[in-house]
């Protein structure tokens, strides 16, 4: 008999917990996992898969509109907000049925309510007036919209809120220009709303290339919405007319709804981390080492939580690796480097590697190569929507360094781009291999001359 009810007790059933709970029950180990609110966490629940269906349903009244230049003749679309609202919210059931289902099947006990740390291998459920304990506590709770303290804030919605709105919004204002402002900015202009962005610094997507920020601003500005840089919220009012906001640039904007998406924070508060004695970093990222374990010898935490790279399959790959290395005998770590991501925009980013601003710091000699036209389909559709690729090129050993798309698919594309970037791919090797004809991404192996050499001392 073991001296603790759990071999590992995980606190939060989001991507990161449900994989390294299902894992270590495959290889023995006597597991439960505590969920506050829905079995599949942000991702499944409240992120990617409700945020990805509402992607297509917006991307249609582009679809119908380009449709027009190959004969088709659609009489004016109507649109149903309760009907994709019901729809998701359907298929999000299915998908936690799912991962309740998994679980159970790979004898992982479910709990149904907040955990939190009351002693070195104690963890109080709180919904259910009870305490158990665990040899390992893997602490698996994600992250929290940051909120906004500004006069009126209480009027924002946050993307917690956004997947359960009663009505589409006709003037929707979106705070931030990261990936959830710029992604939802997209869903809702393609819904009929009217949006604008409003943001405090020089150009939307920080962190991104330089080349895709400044068009993926001029594409979205083409299309309707509207964005204000060096603009921030000041105050918003409620009236009969809606919110109204009012920013530091003195613009005030009617709003239906305001959703601030300015990041998000480490959900580590509350969870009892100075009873057990676990480490955090200022901004409430729990402190652990390359097998996710925190100072405490048996308290881990993967995801979010720890605020390495924000994504889902990254917390799911946490997760799998805690499992090898302390329930199969197996030290895996995790591998950060080149993670390809998309941002799921419209137009789309799909964008792997270095930046070119990264790879002028690390290397001396690069050679880019920069690609900006008309996709094939957009000649028909009478639209004029660029597509851009960037291929990022170590001119020393002609190792390419990093590829950012931005088009239809890019997302798809930067998934396969990951493989030969992680393979240590050059350019000659994307040059030897033969072009897939007619595609957009044909034009990854069709570059002959960089577009810009830039030089060591040059
Ligand atoms: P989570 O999935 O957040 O799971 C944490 C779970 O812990 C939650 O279910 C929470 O309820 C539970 N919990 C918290 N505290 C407790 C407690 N004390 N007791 C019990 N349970 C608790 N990533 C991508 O890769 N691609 C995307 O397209 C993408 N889109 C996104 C869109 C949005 C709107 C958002 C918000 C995020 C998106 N992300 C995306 C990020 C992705 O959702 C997260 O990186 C991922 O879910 C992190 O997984 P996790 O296991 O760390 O935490
Ligand atoms: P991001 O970090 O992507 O963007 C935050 C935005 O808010 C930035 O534009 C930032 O500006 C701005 N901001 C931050 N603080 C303030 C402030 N105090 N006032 C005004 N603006 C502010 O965060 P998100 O919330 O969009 O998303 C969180 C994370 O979730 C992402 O980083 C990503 O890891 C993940 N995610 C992934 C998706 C995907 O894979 N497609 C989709 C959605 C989310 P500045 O640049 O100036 O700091």
């Amino acid at each position: 008999m073991s001296e603790f009810d759990y071999d590992l007790f995980v606190i939060g059933a989001g991507s990161g917990g449900v994989r390294c709970a299902r894992m270590a029950s495959t290889y023995g180990a006597k597991v439960a996992v505590a969920e506050e609110y829905r079995v599949g966490g942000t991702c499944v629940i409240r992120g990617c898969v409700p945020k990805k269906l509402m992607v297509y349903a917006s991307k249609f009244a582009h679809d119908f509109e380009d449709s027009a230049g190959f004969g088709w003749s659609v009489d004016e679309p109507s649109f149903d907000w309760s009907k994709l609202i019901s729809r998701k919210d359907a298929e999000i059931d299915r998908l936690n049925g799912l991962y309740i289902k998994n679980l159970e099947r790979n004898n992982v006990e479910i709990i149904q309510t907040r955990a939190e740390i009351v002693g070195p291998n104690s963890v109080r459920l709180l919904g259910e007036n009870r305490t158990v304990s665990a040899r390992h506590i893997l602490i698996a709770t994600g992250g929290v919209p940051n909120e906004l303290h500004v006069p009126g804030k209480e009027l924002m919605i946050t993307s917690n809120e956004v997947f359960h709105l009663e009505e589409k919004p006709d003037r929707v204002v979106v705070v931030g220009a990261g990936y959830i402002a710029l992604e939802f900015a997209c869903i809702f202009h393609g819904l009929g709303s009217e949006v604008t962005v409003l943001y405090r610094g020089d150009e939307i997507l920080r962190g991104f290339d330089e080349d895709i920020r400044t068009t993926l601003h001029e594409e979205m500005e083409k299309r309707g919405i509207t964005i204000h840089c060096h603009d921030e919220v000041d105050e918003l009012t409620k009236t009969d007319d809606g919110i109204r906001v009012k920013t530091t640039a003195e613009r005030e904007i009617m709003a239906d709804q305001v959703l601030c998406a300015i990041g998000r924070s480490p959900n580590s508060n509350g969870l009892g981390l100075e009873t057990a004695g676990v480490e955090i970093s200022a901004n409430g990222a729990i402190k652990v080492d390359e097998h996710n374990r925190t100072n405490v010898d048996h308290i881990f935490a993967v995801g979010d939580v720890i605020d390495r790279v924000t994504l889902t399959p990254v917390a799911i790959r946490e997760g799998a690796a805690l499992a090898e290395t302390f329930f199969n005998g197996n030290p895996t770590t995790v591998d950060y480097e080149n993670i390809a991501t998309a941002v799921f925009t419209q137009p789309e980013i799909g964008t792997v590697g270095m930046t070119e601003a990264e790879a002028r710091v690390a290397h001396e000699n690069l050679d880019i190569y920069l690609a900006k036209f008309r996709p094939m389909k957009n000649t028909l559709a009478g639209n004029d929507e660029k597509m851009l690729m960037k291929v990022i090129v170590d001119a020393d050993n002609d190792k390419v360094l990093g590829c950012h798309i931005l088009g239809p698919d890019s997302g798809e594309m930067s998934q396969l781009l990951g493989i030969a970037i992680k393979m240590g791919a050059t350019k000659a090797d994307f040059d030897a291999t033969m072009a897939v004809h007619p595609t957009a991404a044909e034009e990854l192996v069709t570059m002959k001359e960089p577009t810009s050499r830039i030089r060591k001392g040059a």
